[in-house]
């Protein structure tokens, strides 16, 4: 089937199977989204995928059991291991510190690619900050929007689309799709797919579950109909309020080859992602050192393909 991809400044007809939406889930499957509700203070049920994860391993402890099995994710084998010979690919050559001994930082030739996702947006006060980050590096990123944003700021999506950045489908209201009708589902995808489509003039196959709350027959329904299901390997868990340098400790360590970023343009914990705004500059000029290029999630898939 034909679908539309929204990529560097073009719309690119690709062929697109239900092989290559597996790969997007087979990718990320055992992610479990830890964000939380867009309006802080609002507790909502955080949902895994049971059937990806059978016994319901409790959703705090989902990348540490991964971590454990360096066979079930990409994002496996550092944290625990520091004295496993990194797996990424870093030499002494790229290594920031030893850089530094020779009193700078040679730029480092990019082997590797990263895609950076933003969740949640658009808005006006931490989108913007955030395009001007990317802008500044020229480094292109993924924002997965919500349909009452995108019709609040339109402004916003059409920058985020003219600046070269991928757009993805993240539902119209936040909605956990687990606690929703089939008709329900398909309502809060196409609806967001009709505003995006409207300022952009394209929509996007790309969907992220809000919370990555999402079933075994709700990917099957949405990627039977074409869906691309993204989810992520390394969460920054920057909703919380994680300290900046945490968070790029973190993504430095369980960052590999292919892998995907989350953050958020929107939200947070008290609506503040001050420390993600903080974190990014900084990740971005680390993850340039370890080699990697930023590129978005469709051009990460066209890689694998
Ligand atoms: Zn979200």
């Amino acid at each position: 089937m034909a679908i539309r991809i929204i990529s560097n400044r073009k719309l690119v007809v690709l062929g697109a199977s239900l092989l290559s939406a597996t790969t997007i889930v087979m990718f990320g499957i055992h992610a479990a989204e830890t964000q939380q509700p867009l309006s802080s203070g609002q507790h909502e049920a955080r949902t895994l995928d049971n059937a990806s994860v059978p016994g319901g391993v409790p959703e705090q402890a989902t990348h540490t059991k991964l971590a454990e099995n360096p066979k079930s994710s990409q994002e496996a084998g550092s944290p625990t291991t520091p004295d496993v010979p990194p797996a990424d690919g870093r030499t002494a050559e790229s290594h920031p510190e030893a850089a530094a001994q020779q009193g700078k930082q040679a730029p480092v030739k990019a082997t590797k690619q990263v895609a950076l996702t933003f969740d949640d947006g658009p808005d006006t006060k931490y989108t913007p900050q955030v395009l001007d980050i990317l802008k500044q590096y020229e480094a292109k990123a993924t924002f997965f929007v919500v349909g009452r944003q995108v019709v609040n700021y339109p402004d916003v999506l059409k920058r985020i689309h003219d600046e070269g950045h991928s757009i993805g489908n993240h539902s119209w209201n936040h909605a956990n799709l687990t606690k929703l009708s089939s008709a329900q589902i398909q309502k809060e995808i196409k609806s967001t797919d009709e505003a995006i489509e409207k300022i952009i003039g394209a929509s996007t196959p790309m969907v992220r579950a809000p919370y990555g709350a999402i079933t075994a027959s709700t990917r099957r329904s949405l990627t039977s109909a074409g869906r691309q299901i993204v989810d992520w390997t390394v969460d920054t868990k920057d909703w919380s309020g994680t300290a900046s340098g945490d968070m790029v400790e973190l993504v430095r360590k369980r960052t590999k080859n292919g892998g995907i970023i989350l953050m958020h343009s929107f939200g947070g914990k008290n609506g503040k992602l001050d420390n993600t705004m903080e974190a990014l500059p900084l990740m971005i000029e680390a993850l340039k050192q370890d080699g990697y290029a930023f590129v978005t999630v469709p051009e990460l898939q066209a890689q694998k393909e």
